[in-house]
């Protein structure tokens, strides 16, 4: 008879998890500090090393995937910060992905847990749908009733609301930037992302307006749906697919030379439909030539010597997105353009690269382990004395906004985009 949590029709991991890569893995233990898990529990089995010798073990059989094993590797941010740190090259991200879809179809789940994904899930890669559940919360915002409404509402369902950010703000996508309205140095479409066009879409018009602004036309992809990063780091690997070939052909069709997403974790996802692709007879191809135009804004400024900026008298703190820094290796440009406003003085937070907890819907599934690493996030931040501590991922800018509000810090977290376009129209907001 199956046990109570294994699913029906049980496969063997070692058919889904990409065998070979396990031995890259020399047990040396550098990634350990890295791995915000690990800082937190000191488990060996909530390490890069320990998950990947449970991943092995379910590979050759000798562990089944037990409530245990599966809560080790749930726990996993995602984050990669082992990648950086690890000196043999060891592929975790692509690992952790291959075994969590592998437990989607092997492990039975309990029913909060499968409420919990469900609601993420079918919300959060679909604008308008996301739009629509919002409404009535943005109407209670209106009539000034949101904190009573947070006051009132079970712990659980409390912290999700604390993670919106405001629903009525302003934003920062008023702010004008200069367009020279020419295109020299190539074309550029934007991804506007799931929930960052819903919650923060200033940073996108803003990135748009920066970009034409330094020199680059800006195309508009016909239709573009999620990137699929949620539904692969949650172990859905076919609706990531599904999506990931929407969005091929969409940017494709486009003809843009440079692809950029204000969210990074989109970034990295499309960064890596190559690969994820690779077998695609029709789309293969395209696939791999997509993910080579992706560019960071920061990368994408600096390459065209931006020269927009007023400047602004503020002191500036930068926050490493996992994905920007640990998938895509960028960590100098968005700090070389912070120094080169007039008037801003960067200050580095410790440990900027360390996860903040916010890891896609992880602050939504692991509220208590994401609640320790924002707090610790913010330690970090307030103890520099910035006014301003700047990210470039709206998902990271919700969680820390969360923490630094519950604290009532006078700091404020602006995404990157929205930050430059302040400092090229000289006014501080
Ligand atoms: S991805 Fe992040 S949380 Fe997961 S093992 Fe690596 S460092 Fe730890
Ligand atoms: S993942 Fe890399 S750094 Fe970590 S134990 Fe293995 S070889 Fe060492």
């Amino acid at each position: 008879m199956d046990a109570p949590h294994q699913a029906p029709e049980y496969t063997p991991a070692r058919e889904v998890v990409d065998y070979e890569l396990l031995f890259d893995c020399v047990h040396c233990g550098l990634c350990l500090e890295a791995c915000p898990t690990y800082i937190l529990t000191r488990t060996e089995m909530d390490s890069p090393r320990g998950r990947i010798y449970q991943i092995k073990a379910l590979a050759e059989g000798r562990l089944d995937a037990d409530p245990d094993v599966v809560r080790h590797l749930d726990l996993c941010l995602g984050c990669r910060g082992c990648e950086t740190a690890c000196p043999s090259g060891v592929r975790y991200g692509a690992l952790i992905e291959q075994a969590r879809a592998w437990v989607e179809r092997n492990y039975r789940r309990t029913v909060a847990q499968r409420l919990r994904r469900w609601i993420v899930e079918m919300l959060f890669p679909y604008p308008a749908r996301l739009g629509i559940a919002l409404a009535p919360l943005r109407l209670i915002e209106r009539a000034g009733l949101r904190p009573m409404l947070q006051r009132g509402m079970p712990q659980a369902m409390r912290e999700w609301l604390e993670l919106l950010p405001p629903l009525t703000a302003d934003g920062y996508a008023e702010v004008p930037v200069p367009n020279n309205a020419e295109s020299r140095h190539g074309r550029v479409a934007v991804h506007r992302g799931c929930v960052t066009q819903v919650l923060a879409d200033s940073a996108n018009r803003n990135a748009e307006k920066l970009l034409a602004g330094t020199g680059y036309a800006i195309v508009r992809l016909a239709q573009t749906v999620c990137c699929g990063a949620l539904d692969l780091h949650s172990g859905n690997r076919k609706r990531a697919l599904e999506f990931a070939r929407a969005n091929v052909r969409a940017i494709r069709d486009s003809g843009a030379d440079f692809v950029v997403s204000t969210a990074s974790g989109c970034s990295t996802a499309i960064a890596e439909y190559g690969e994820l692709l690779k077998d695609d007879p029709e789309l293969g191809a395209a696939a791999k030539k997509v993910s080579a135009k992706i560019k960071d804004l920061s990368s994408l400024l600096v390459d065209a010597q931006a020269q927009i900026f007023r400047g602004v008298e503020c002191t500036v703190t930068y926050h490493d997105a996992c994905h920007l820094v640990h998938g895509l290796g960028i960590r100098e440009q968005p700090r070389a353009l912070l120094r080169s406003i007039p008037g801003v003085k960067l200050v580095e937070m410790e440990s900027s690269d360390l996860c903040c907890g916010s890891a896609g819907s992880y602050n939504l599934t692991h509220p208590d382990a994401a609640r320790e690493l924002a707090r610790r996030k913010a330690d970090t931040i307030i103890a520099t004395g910035a006014d301003y501590v700047v990210l470039a991922n709206p998902g990271c800018q919700f969680q820390i906004a969360a923490e630094l509000r519950r604290r009532r810090s006078i700091v404020k977290v602006v995404h990157l985009a929205d930050f430059l376009a302040m400092a090229a129209s000289g006014s501080r907001k």
